[in-house]
């Protein structure tokens, strides 16, 4: 039977290996360990990076594929399976879709969050700040003076200025909700990345309903070369073709 290892932290991973386990094929799910009270998927998991490339070739040994299925924004864990599998173990990238096919005329696509800090800092004086706790301190030289509301999972490490807000919560997010929010806020610019899928997108029609103009971060590229899917189904029809060929 094949033994299928799921590089997670996304909703996805937690979906698939839900179905994984339940069509009776053996997954064990990877998270980096950065939440401090992570969902934790059904099946086997295991926490912690492995040490680079070779450690997770080194990893691989106990596994007949690798689905990796980390944030668009998690661009190393993606470049070090895409190194460590090769031409020797079966690679899927499952991606959500981004959110590229909905933007709208006040959205202001950018490609770094230096730029995205630059662009808000000129755009609003109240931000609604949502690009996760790790990149946080990218935004604190341009939005020092600002009252920005930083939405995040765990609280940074970093002190945040006197004028800031902090918020710690975790989706998913109903419309209802984010316009209380950002109307309580008074928020006058979003300020997020392209994570694209649905659990994150009610801010972005809040964002819409209040006339709001939003800052959306580019996803990096995609690695070339490996086979990917947006679709958690589709993900594991492709590792049920392995399990009949490995079967
Ligand atoms: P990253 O920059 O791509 O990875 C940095 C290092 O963390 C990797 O080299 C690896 O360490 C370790 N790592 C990352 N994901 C791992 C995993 N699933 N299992 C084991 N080790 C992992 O990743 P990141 O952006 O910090 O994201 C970390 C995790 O959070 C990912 O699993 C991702 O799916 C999740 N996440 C990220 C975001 C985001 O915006 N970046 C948002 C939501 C969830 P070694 O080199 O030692 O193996």
């Amino acid at each position: 039977m094949t033994k299928v290892l799921l590089l997670g932290g996304t909703s996805e991973a937690r979906a698939l290996a839900e179905l994984l386990t339940a069509a009776g094929i053996k997954v064990t799910t990877s998270l980096a360990g950065r939440v401090a009270d992570p969902r934790l998927p059904v099946g086997a998991v295991r926490i912690g990076g492995f040490g680079g490339v070779d450690g997770m070739r080194s990893a691989l040994t106990d596994y007949d594929a690798v689905v990796d299925a980390t944030h668009p924004f998690a661009r190393n864990i993606s470049a070090n399976a895409a190194a460590a599998c090769g031409t020797a173990k079966p690679l899927l990238r499952l991606e959500r879709p981004g959110w590229r096919d909905r933007a709208q005329p006040s959205w202001h696509w950018v490609d770094s969050h230096e730029e995205a800090a630059a662009v808000a800092a000129r755009l609003g004086d109240r931000p609604f700040l949502t690009v996760g706790r790790q990149e946080i301190n990218r935004f604190v030289p341009d939005l020092r003076e600002h009252s920005v509301l930083a939405r995040v999972v765990d609280v940074p490490e970093i002190p945040l200025p006197a004028t800031w807000r902090l918020l710690t919560s975790r989706g998913p997010y109903q419309l209802p909700g984010e316009l209380a929010l950002m109307r309580d806020h008074h928020a006058d610019v979003l300020i997020t990345k392209d994570s694209g899928g649905e659990h994150t997108w009610p801010k972005m029609a809040a964002a819409e309903q209040l006339r709001v103009p939003v800052v959306i971060v580019a996803r990096p590229p995609r690695l070339p070369g490996i086979r990917a899917v947006h679709d958690v189904d589709e993900a594991v029809d492709w590792v049920r073709g392995l399990n009949t060929m490995t079967g």
